[in-house]
């Protein structure tokens, strides 16, 4: 059997490669894991998808879903196989900002969607920092959050509906693309496909629903001499009744990183806490100063912010951590980015520990999160021999979020890198979960083709 030239006679050269270049491309994560392939398969069309799935499912060949591959825990990696590159299904099918929704291909990436409904007065408000590379189906199969998961969750709260190839006999095509903004049809399949991670369907279209577009947003940014009366804060301005939608932090060292790296960071020593929010901003300032912030950096719009610089330091957070580990290990690193969500009341107890385990073992690492969902990202960096320390030590991370009503992943999902940990916390929520998981991956994937080794 040759995959490469029986899906160039199935689809045509120009939708099929295995050049090892392009191939390199396709199996390799923004975590700098790495995986193989026989081939890459660009469909244009759901016919193109449904296929290849044929006859991945006669011959039994591994087939791996992706999108950007901008995912961080190897959830895209391929281990032999297709990997199936979404990125030319990427039209809008229809747009109905009067409607609320937009209806859209995988492959489109998440900043086109907003780009596609300027001038309509709605928007798409999941805005991971990856905004640029990560596609909606990506989103969707990941279950992303972003910066403004305070307000407004994760993906799972802004997708209407879904087109499905199944990875079965027929390739089964099941259009559950609601277009309506309330639907209560049987089980629901859509929110099962959210977050599920490539491992049950492939996506092929994706209803999203739209929100007002928000007037410009406020942002402040303050420094903290401890991150306990930093978190402190986030609690007290979670509870004020402010119309919150930022609420991130970067921790003293990753600050000093960021900026000894060359981008731009507000002037100071100290943790920081940036808030972004829609009128009242003074209120605001006056919780964050009476919680021993300083504040070093206030502006009155996104634009102003942006001109300030004053985000960068949460998005430089990630790029400039991969410099340094690219830098002192010679171009061969593994980053791990940890995801655990605690309830933020509960952050007090947990962060200190994370802390402290990261300081003794030594580790290389900076961290950042999504501080007003109690989701925080201690990210660390080693060389490739390294790299079981760097799990063992998100393992201990992991096991310190579920002694707090944690969970082992928030917005990045399983993948490989998790999926010890996640038995750990489904055995904590009764014996039966993993079973029914199983189950339904058995159900929607008999023969254990789609993305095979992932999640459960
Ligand atoms: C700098 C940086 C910042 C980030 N910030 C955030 C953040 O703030 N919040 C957040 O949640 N994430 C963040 N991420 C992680 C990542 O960008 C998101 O998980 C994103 O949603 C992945 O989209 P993708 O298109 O790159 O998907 P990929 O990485 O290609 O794939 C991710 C998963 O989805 C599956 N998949 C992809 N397309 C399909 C499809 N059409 N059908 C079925 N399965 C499919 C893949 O098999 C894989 O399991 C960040 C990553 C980076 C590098």
């Amino acid at each position: 059997m040759d995959i490469y030239q029986d899906l160039r006679r199935m689809l045509g050269g120009s939708k099929v490669s295995r050049d090892p270049f392009i191939l390199s491309l396709h199996t390799r994560d923004a975590a700098y894991l790495r995986g193989e392939a026989d081939a890459v398969v660009y469909p244009e069309t759901v016919e193109d998808v449904r296929r290849v799935v044929n006859y991945c499912y006669e011959t039994g060949t591994p087939l791996y879903p992706q999108g950007g591959s901008s995912e961080l825990t190897g959830s895209s990696i391929p281990q032999g196989g297709v990997v199936m590159s979404m990125i030319r299904m990427r039209r809008v099918l229809e747009s109905s900002p009067g409607d609320g929704y937009i209806y859209v291909e995988p492959g489109i990436r998440l900043v086109e969607v907003n780009m596609e409904l300027a001038g309509s007065g709605m928007f798409f408000p999941i805005d991971p920092a990856s905004i640029k590379t990560a596609t909606v189906g990506g989103a969707v199969s990941t279950g992303a959050g972003g910066l403004r998961g305070f307000k407004y969750g994760l993906m799972r709260d802004w997708v209407l509906g879904l087109d499905l190839v199944l990875p079965d006999e027929e390739a089964s095509l099941l259009r559950l693309s609601y277009k309506t903004l309330k639907s209560r049809e049987g089980y629901d399949l859509v929110r099962l496909i959210v977050g599920s991670e490539g491992t049950l369907a492939i996506v092929v279209g994706v209803v999203l629903r739209l929100a007002p577009l928000q007037g410009d947003l406020a942002t402040i940014a303050a420094l903290y001499d401890s991150l306990d009366r930093l978190v402190e804060t986030v609690i007290r301005l979670r509870s004020s009744g402010l119309d919150l939608s930022i609420l991130e932090f970067v921790d003293r060292n990753t600050v000093a990183k960021v900026r000894s790296y060359g981008r731009r960071a507000p002037e100071g020593d100290g943790d920081m806490l940036l808030v972004g929010l829609s009128g009242e901003a003074e209120k605001a300032m006056e919780i964050i100063r009476m919680g021993g912030g300083e504040i070093v950096a206030h502006a009155d719009s996104m634009a102003e912010a942006e001109e300030m610089g004053i985000y960068e330091v949460r998005r430089g957070f990630y790029p400039v951590l991969i410099d340094e580990a690219v830098e002192k290990t010679g171009g061969d690193p593994v980053i791990y980015i940890e995801d655990v969500s605690v309830p933020p009341s509960r952050l007090p107890e947990a962060l200190p520990r994370i802390v402290r385990l990261l300081e003794e073992e030594g580790i290389s690492y900076g961290l950042a999160g999504h501080v007003g969902d109690g989701n925080i990202h201690p990210t660390m960096w080693a060389s490739h021999e390294d790299m079981e320390r760097l799990y063992r030590v998100g393992e201990r991370i992991m096991d310190i979020a579920l002694e707090y009503d944690g969970v082992v992943s928030s917005e990045h999902g399983i993948g490989i890198v998790k999926k010890r940990a996640l038995m750990r916390s489904l055995r904590r929520r009764g014996p039966k979960a993993l079973d029914i998981m199983r189950g339904i991956k058995r159900l929607f994937d008999p023969r254990n083709i789609l993305n095979p080794g992932k999640v459960v």
